[in-house]
């Protein structure tokens, strides 16, 4: 593969974007490839090179890179009818909607531009709408590049995970490690009075895949109700790929208390939203004292592509479509897994999939979760398959990044840059991009 083109892009990049990037994640080493365009399921970059494209945005492609007429015209009427106006219009109305008929734990939605600002405000909602400050979450989670979330280290030794974050600041946040009952218990034990509430992706999505274990998210909503804090959903990624229109909320049958969303939910435009029940949600000004405020939210184009995206998906088969697709590739990552990397655990759930490299399996594989790991008690994978963000990061993520990416990307298929990040299907891959995916993952792992 030619790569010239790139190359002296990102050679223009450096003088004026440090690192080259917008967003950190994007400076592969030693350089990555600029996208020209996307077609389908595919990316073409600057030289031509042609890939299949499982990053899809880091999530928010649901439909692929060619919208559907519906989306589209959608789209460039908005932007034709002028962009935005600081005034409200009835697309954000729709899709407020849409939504709170869908999730079940929604009857309101503040939109805003990321996902990012959906966390920052729904820390904020949680904390005025309990008077408290402290808020738990879980070690490996992602919320954004926020002060509250951007935070390592346990309950007891809380500190910022970012330069430029007060330690004062991280004082307020108790990391847990994810699934751990008794972690939670004993967090609540020590700190329940003053703990706003707990924020928690439904899957590890950005350090992992990790699924709950059986009864985790019921222990979280039970210690929640019981002191009086708010149970926080973060489904930035989750929102409207996992457990389709319902979300992963509906596909666990736990309700939180408010829920924040991103990604899929502005149609591959810069999105974000909380959402949850009128009596919390109406402590955000106006009607409360929870100060949250945007030029640019409920932007009318992003409405109308998240809106018509939304619809698609609920008019057509696409869930039933990207979940089968996902399944399939799912399963023979398994056997490709079971044959030439037994230690390593294929992990995911409807449309979202990874291969962690974790460095040591059962030797008996015979009755393994087929499709990807779901932390089932009695899979011979169980003592070994990752129950946590650390556990991800025990694996040999180097070997993912260095040999693993780079080869898969010399095979024409594109893979989010490391191990941590979630990979997604979407509506315009086939069973053929499916094939040759398995394919290429046979000659490299
Ligand atoms: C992507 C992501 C965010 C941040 O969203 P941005 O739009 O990148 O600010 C927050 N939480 C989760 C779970 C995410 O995956």
């Amino acid at each position: 593969m030619n790569h010239e083109e790139s190359r002296d892009l990102y050679g223009r990049a450096l003088s004026v974007l440090p690192g080259g990037v917008n967003s950190p994640v994007r400076a592969v080493r030693p350089y990555p490839f600029f996208v020209e365009r996307g077609e389908g399921a595919h990316v073409v970059d600057a030289d031509g090179n042609r890939y299949v494209d499982y990053v899809m945005g880091y999530g928010p492609l649901l439909l692929g890179h060619d919208l559907p007429d519906p989306v589209w015209s959608a789209v460039q009427s908005h932007a034709s009818a002028g962009p935005m106006y600081g005034a409200p219009t009835e697309v954000e109305v729709e899709l407020a909607e849409f939504v709170a008929r869908h999730v079940p734990s929604v009857e309101m939605v503040r939109f805003v531009n990321s996902g990012t600002e959906a966390t920052v405000s729904a820390v904020r909602l949680a904390r005025g709408y309990t008077g408290r400050d402290k808020v738990v979450v879980m070690q490996g989670g992602y919320h954004g590049a926020q002060e509250s979330t951007l935070v390592e280290g346990d309950a007891d030794h809380p500190q910022p995970s970012s330069k430029g974050i007060p330690a004062t600041f991280a004082e307020h946040t108790l990391p847990v490690p994810f699934n751990d009952e008794q972690a939670a218990r004993e967090v609540f034990e020590e700190h329940g009075e003053d703990i706003a509430g707990v924020l928690v992706e439904p899957y590890l999505g950005n350090k992992g895949i990790v699924a709950p274990v059986e009864g985790y998210h019921e222990t979280l909503r039970t210690l929640c109700d019981d002191h009086g804090s708010l149970l926080v959903f973060d489904e930035v990624i989750t929102g409207f790929r996992v457990g389709g229109l319902s979300c992963a909320q509906g596909k666990l049958g736990v309700t939180p208390d408010v829920t924040t969303f991103g990604k899929i939910i502005g149609g591959g435009f810069p999105v974000g939203a909380i959402g949850g029940r009128a009596e919390v949600m109406e402590s955000f000004t106006p009607t409360g004292d929870v100060f949250q405020a945007g030029t640019f939210s409920g932007h009318p184009v992003t409405m109308a592509a998240g809106l018509e995206t939304l619809r698609y998906a609920a008019e057509n088969d696409v869930y039933d479509h990207v979940n089968e697709l996902g399944e399939e590739l799912r399963e023979g990552l398994t056997d490709v897994v079971a044959d030439q990397a037994p230690g390593y655990t294929v992990a995911g759930t409807d449309s979202v999939f990874k291969v962690i490299f974790t460095r040591d399996g059962s030797r008996s594989l015979d009755d393994q979760c087929s499709a990807g790991c779901q932390q089932r008690p009695d899979c011979p994978r169980y003592d070994h398959c990752p129950k946590n963000g650390a556990d991800v990061a025990a694996g040999e993520t180097d070997r993912w990044e260095r040999l693993f990416w780079p080869a898969m990307k010399d095979e024409g298929v594109f893979l989010t840059a490391n191990q941590f990040e979630s990979q997604f299907l979407s509506y315009a891959h086939t069973e053929a991009d499916v094939e040759e995916t398995l394919e290429a993952y046979k000659r490299v792992l």
